[in-house]
């Protein structure tokens, strides 16, 4: 941006952009005061606009009436200043402020408006309680933290468009009241007046939408687009979050791949100046479950998974030799250093650990010098179970070896969570290291425990990578982008065949006649003539918040809810009166218990 531009009536520059090259000229500025100071008469104010702060000095003899109404000004007071810009006297110079090789000489000081004292200091080190700072949420988002991250969201929007224009996509607009999707979580439902008894839902995604755009023949698709689903709000995961939505025709999996990476490539350039290689690592997802236990592995580090379920087959480790007859599997991971770093105490906390994630236990083996082996088990392992320890892990002296025993899911669980908590404490992970990782091939269906029956892994429009529609076996044509540790989106090639889709919602246990109600204009739309098509969906806010280095999409968000889905800011979600409730014809039952607390 060129900082001319952001010239108005009332101001000549703004506070940030002042520099060196700006002494001697008169400038007329505009912003909150963020601090003042007094020093031997002279009064000192930082000014903030978005931009920035810069120093502005007030002389009782040089501008008495201004200094006289400097004494005035307190904190968040909105004033226009005009003054002369001056290089700082040798040696005042702030080498951490962007503006801090100049101060202005005021002149004359306006006031604009006056501010009640804010509940919380208002600067970076903030440490107020964050319920306060959402409810004060245009308090909060006047620190330049909270400018950084809305800029940083602003970048990662513009370079998507800028990206996708000249390769023919077109940014197409889908409605917000619509019909249930299926993806796989509960709707946000909108009660309907004219239609008293229905409801809209607010769109999960746009995925039947867009697949609708490519049977119009509308070719490449992209909306920068918010989704909603009505389930428990997480650190990385909110009631609403914006999603880069995508849809081609006549495209393959590299299609929509290669239109992928080159974007993250330039956003994590433009953002973190650091280029990253493509094509990207692709790995099968039962490979990446094999290596890494998860499907969103963290490949800033090593630590792979082994499997010793043969190993321990009719061991006289009774306890590891059953989970192996019985069809479980065991695996384990080596920590480099993990043995010499941790003390006792802090082993021992691994096995409760793994416990806490849903594993029967954890088995600490510490190599020490000469291989010898210190373990709670250690009177229990064979020779060749040793050695066999020893040459699959490649376990050297100070190294841990931790082993878990249990169903392949369970154990898979414990150590993904196992791999992430050894990095970080172990201090293995590079800074500034954007290690991008897809999967393909994942299963095309799940079962669900709690609905007792079997689901989609993705959603129900993703095609099948074969024949083979036996939910055990089935594969998808789909994938997923993962980044150190976090999913970023995925998509699939989609089914374009009518018969094709009716038999993936039969084997979803529909019956004709739920097909017909819920997916029919799915169906005839796909006897019209549809193409080829497959997309993708790109989770804006988790990406900016990993490359803000923030820990909570909250923290990259202009107005979001609490961590609870309430919002303190605007107060919802709030009762309604009795009579907009009678006119959509509805009566609310006392709730049993509210999910959210505020
Ligand atoms: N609609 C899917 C989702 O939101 C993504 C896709 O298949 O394009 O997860």
């Amino acid at each position: 941006m060129d900082p001319s531009a952001m010239v108005t009536a009332m101001r000549t520059h703004t506070c940030g952009e002042l520099r060196l090259t700006h002494a001697g000229d008169q400038v007329a500025l505009c912003g909150w005061v963020a601090h003042r100071r007094d020093h031997g008469g002279v009064t000192f104010i930082d000014l903030r606009d978005r931009e920035g702060v810069v120093q502005t000095v007030f002389h009782p003899d040089d501008a008495p009436v201004a200094h006289a109404a400097a004494q005035e000004l307190r904190g968040e007071w909105v004033v226009r200043i005009m003054g002369v810009v001056r290089e700082r006297p040798a040696g005042m110079a702030n080498v951490d402020l962007a503006t801090g090789a100049v101060e202005v000489a005021v002149t004359s000081v306006e006031v604009l408006n006056r501010a009640e004292t804010p509940p919380f200091v208002i600067e970076d080190r903030i440490e107020a309680d964050e319920l306060l700072r959402l409810e004060y949420r245009y308090l909060d988002l006047r620190r330049p933290e909270m400018t950084r991250g809305l800029r940083l969201r602003h970048e990662i929007n513009r370079t998507i468009r800028e990206h996708l224009d000249p390769l023919g996509f077109l940014e197409v607009e889908t409605p917000v009241l619509t019909t249930a999707t299926p993806e796989g979580a509960r709707d946000f439902l909108v009660p309907s007046r004219m239609f008293p008894g229905s409801f809209y839902a607010l769109p999960q995604s746009p995925q039947q939408l867009k697949q609708l755009l490519m049977v119009a023949g509308q070719d490449r698709y992209y909306q920068i687009v918010r989704c909603l689903r009505d389930e428990k709000p997480r650190a990385d995961r909110g009631l609403e979050f914006t999603q880069l939505d995508v849809e081609m025709s006549f495209a393959d999996e590299d299609d929509v791949m290669a239109v992928i990476e080159p974007l993250y490539v330039r956003i994590v350039r433009e953002t973190q100046g650091v280029d990253v290689s493509t094509p990207f690592r692709r790995m099968s997802y039962d490979e990446m479950l094999e290596r890494y236990g998860s499907d969103k592995p963290d490949l800033r580090y090593g630590m792979e998974l082994s499997t010793f379920t043969d190993l321990f087959e009719g061991s006289g480790f009774t306890s590891f030799a059953k989970v192996a007859a019985d069809g479980g599997v065991i695996k384990g991971l080596v920590a480099p250093g993990g043995a010499a770093a941790l003390s006792r105490k802090e082993l021992d906390r691994l096995v409760e650990d793994a416990k806490g994630r849903g594993a029967a236990g954890l088995v600490w083996i510490a190599v020490e010098d000469g291989g010898a082996l210190r373990s709670p088990v250690e009177k229990f392992l064979s020779d060749e179970e040793r050695t066999g320890i020893l040459e699959r892990t490649d376990a050297g002296t100070g190294d841990l070896v931790c082993l878990v025993a249990d169903r392949i899911d369970r154990t898979n669980v414990a150590l993904d969570g196992l791999r992430r908590d050894l990095a970080a404490r172990l201090e293995l992970i590079s800074e500034n290291l954007w290690e991008f990782v897809w999967y393909f091939e994942p299963p095309l269906f799940e079962w669900s425990d709690d609905e007792d029956k079997w689901v989609s892994n993705h959603h129900p429009f993703t095609a099948p990578l074969t024949d083979d529609l036996e939910p055990r076996t089935a594969k998808a044509r789909a994938y997923d982008l993962v980044l150190n540790g976090f999913e970023l989106g995925g998509g699939s090639i989609r089914i374009h065949d009518p018969q094709i889709q009716e038999r993936v919602f039969e084997v979803l246990g529909l019956s004709h006649e739920e097909i017909d109600a819920k997916f029919g204009h799915l169906i005839r739309a796909f006897r019209f003539g549809a193409p080829p098509h497959g997309g993708i969906a790109m989770g804006i806010d988790r990406l900016a918040m990993l490359m803000a280095g923030k820990d909570a999409i909250r923290d990259v968000q202009a107005f979001p809810k609490a961590q609870s889905g309430a919002d303190p800011l605007m107060g919802g979600p709030s009762p309604v009166d009795a009579g907009q409730l009678r006119e959509l014809g509805i009566s609310v039952l006392e709730p049993p218990r509210a999910e959210g607390e505020r």
